[in-house]
């Protein structure tokens, strides 16, 4: 049954559990591998989720490690990282954004206190001793609890229960109407936030897809957000050698976690990983120099950095000169003061940022194009961050890194754009985070098992006698 996916896989690039069937029935490569017996389709996902995604990982490291002992080209020293967002199978008009969640269960809570207060008024006014808390969380067993007294409070004070035009319901059953509508919604909206577990949204239809921008809008560019993941590839000699679907809509948060299951792996981290500038951020940088990564990760701005200074964008804080020690020198020469350190300990690592102002700025004639602030220009600068990029840049302005950044956009890029143009996977067909990674891992992994056969049939001999002879005949 593995052989049977993984032809299939490798053939088509996707393969769906019906397309699978049909070939599994009419293929002779694939009659021959069981004996003339055709597995439904229903057998085919019974396997593939029971058996193949909880392993599927641990398959794809293999049949990695197999390929770096049977290919010579490969050299696990450097890996690509790139990321894409898949659309997910989720519908387009499913959203829940957690910050309207928020603001409906606020409103929510407000209307049970109120209930409660009329309910404390209506029990003091009609004799009843008791009480109901207005401060305690309205949580499920909370609520259960109150739906109780209710039903109990209408049948000692023999409320006639009425439904319908025309009929006047007692003060006691509006209350419990009004009650049992609100714990609806604010159940609805518990669970919900339960869902989004962090995240600003997710879909009602595949609640581990999150919202997110997609590069194509097929809706006619009417920027509307669409369910999906973020699939992230590490990529080498181009093998697919490492996975990781996250549900993040920025790059810059996958990156320790994308070489974190790299290192699971293979158990090393790569010498180096060029990726774009979508990594490249303090916490990323500090990162990779605690584990002996080179810093190939292009960072927001580095090409602005390159520019020419204009008299248009010498105001820009990244225009700003430097003396020797690193301090500022504004547009009109003034080496600014160092004011403040701010600590920020929000990250995996304590970031320091230095506050540099200006107190020739009252009388400068360049004031109203430099600063609109009343204190006078102020520049922020993380030094250790300063020093990180200038090795950024030095790495990749040598020939090897020049190199190594032309073979990035070709690698990495290049293996999303034979996935979704050549073997038409642009959208995922799998609910649920586990599901999502399990169609990624053998989507990649038929992805490998192409290379893998294309590199060996042109290393084969008969192959390479071919190719010789076609030489001849041409220069005949
Ligand atoms: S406004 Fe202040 S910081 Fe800007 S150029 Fe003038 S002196 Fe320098």
């Amino acid at each position: 049954m593995l052989k049977a996916a993984l032809i299939s896989f490798t053939l088509y690039g996707y393969c769906s559990l019906r397309q699978q069937e049909e070939l599994y029935s009419h293929d002779i490569r694939l009659l021959c591998l069981f004996n003339g017996e055709t597995p439904s389709y229903g057998t085919i996902s019974r396997f593939q989720k029971e058996c193949l995604t909880p392993c599927m990982e641990d398959l794809f490291t293999e049949f990695n490690r197999y390929a770096e002992q049977n290919d010579p080209q490969i050299d696990s020293s450097v890996l690509y990282l790139d990321g894409t967002k898949i659309e997910a199978n989720a519908n387009k008009m499913t959203f829940v954004w957690t910050k309207a969640t928020q603001k409906y269960l606020a409103s929510a809570w407000k209307s049970l206190i109120e209930i409660c207060e009329k309910l404390n008024a209506w029990l003091a006014s009609n004799g009843f001793p008791e009480r109901v808390s207005v401060l305690r969380k309205p949580d499920p067993s909370y609520l259960l609890e109150l739906d109780a007294l209710f039903a109990q409070l209408e049948e000692r004070a023999a409320v006639k229960i009425v439904t319908g035009k025309g009929h006047r319901k007692h003060p006691l059953q509006k209350l419990h109407d009004d009650f049992a509508q609100v714990s609806v919604r604010l159940l609805r909206y518990a669970v919900y936030e339960d869902l989004a577990d962090g995240r600003n949204s997710f879909s009602k239809t595949d609640p581990d897809a999150t919202f997110m921008h997609m590069k194509y809008d097929y809706y006619n560019h009417t920027n509307v957000f669409k369910p999906g993941y973020n699939i992230q590839l590490g990529v080498r000699s181009g093998y697919i050698r490492t996975v990781y679907v996250s549900q993040n809509c920025n790059d810059i948060h996958d990156f320790i976690p994308a070489i974190g299951t790299y290192c699971e792996q293979y158990g090393k981290y790569p010498k180096m990983v060029p990726a774009d500038a979508g990594y490249g951020s303090f916490e990323n940088y500090s990162w990779c120099e605690e584990h002996g990564i080179e810093l190939m990760m292009k960072y927001s701005g580095q090409n602005k950095e390159q520019q020419k200074i204009t008299d248009k964008n010498r105001f820009r804080s990244w225009a700003f000169g430097r003396t020797e020690e690193g301090v500022p020198v504004c547009p009109a020469g003034h080496i600014m003061e160092w004011k403040r350190t701010g600590v920020s300990n929000a990250g995996l690592y304590q970031r320091k940022t230095d506050y540099y102002g200006c107190s020739h700025c009252r009388e400068c004639p360049l004031r109203s194009r430099c600063t609109k602030a009343k204190g006078g220009r102020v520049i922020q600068i993380c030094h250790e961050l300063e020093r990180m990029k200038a090795k950024v840049r030095e790495n990749m302005s040598s020939d090897a890194g020049h190199e190594i950044m032309v073979s990035r956009s070709i690698q990495a890029e290049g293996t999303f754009g034979d996935l979704k143009e050549n073997y038409r996977y642009s959208r995922l067909r799998r609910r649920g985070l586990e599901n999502v990674k399990f169609e990624v891992l053998i989507v990649a992994m038929g992805h490998n098992i192409r290379k893998l056969n294309n590199r060996n049939r042109m290393s084969c001999p008969e192959l390479e006698r071919y190719g010789k002879l076609k030489e001849q005949k041409s220069e005949i």
